[in-house]
């Protein structure tokens, strides 16, 4: 078993915080395990829980479109969120989920050591780079650490309501991912 297997398997069995009790399949993330690029959103929605697949209900099928669209192909890429099962009724993760779940995202970037990370929405900037100002203003820069360079930008469920969001959610990945 390779270490990001050893990760996920972990994860499928952790009962670290609450979540567990009322998860149906944990969701460690899936891809490329040397994928240069990956993409880190919130929390698996109801769709990810029943299947234990990231980004497989409507917000999925957008980033499916989104990088379809740039000529990337979903299985070269690694695609994960910050916390790795389902908050019921899709509520915004506790911070104390966020802090058990922590270890995981940071184990499989170190695993994994993409070029790029996209940090799909506020949860996921906030939690991997501390970010917690207005997503309108760090949206599609780019920024450097320790040789990862992290992209924030929108969650495409947001995009899916606001067709301002799509537009710039639009934006950022063609410019970061068609080069
Ligand atoms: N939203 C996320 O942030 N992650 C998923 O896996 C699905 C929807």
């Amino acid at each position: 078993m390779s270490g990001l297997e050893k990760i996920h398997s972990q994860i499928r069995k952790c009962r670290k915080c609450r979540l567990w009790k009322t998860r149906k399949n944990a969701v460690p993330g899936e891809g490329n395990p040397h994928a240069k690029i990956m993409f880190i959103g919130q929390a698996p929605g109801r769709r990810e829980d029943e299947t234990g697949r990231p980004f497989v209900g409507r917000a999925g099928k957008l980033l499916d479109e989104l990088l379809e669209k740039n000529r990337v192909k979903r299985k070269d890429v690694f695609i994960t969120s910050v916390i790795k099962c389902f908050p019921p009724g899709n509520r915004i993760p506790g911070s104390d989920e966020l802090e058990s779940c922590r270890p995981y995202i940071e184990k499989q970037v170190s695993l994994i050591r993409p070029k790029t990370i996209f940090l799909l929405g506020n949860v996921a900037i906030n939690t991997i780079i501390g970010y917690a100002g207005r997503l309108d203003e760090v949206h599609g820069k780019k920024l450097t650490k320790d040789g990862i360079t992290y992209i924030p930008t929108y969650h495409p469920a947001a995009a899916l309501r606001f067709p301002w969001i799509k537009k710039k959610l639009d934006m950022d990945f063609k410019k970061h991912l068609s080069q």
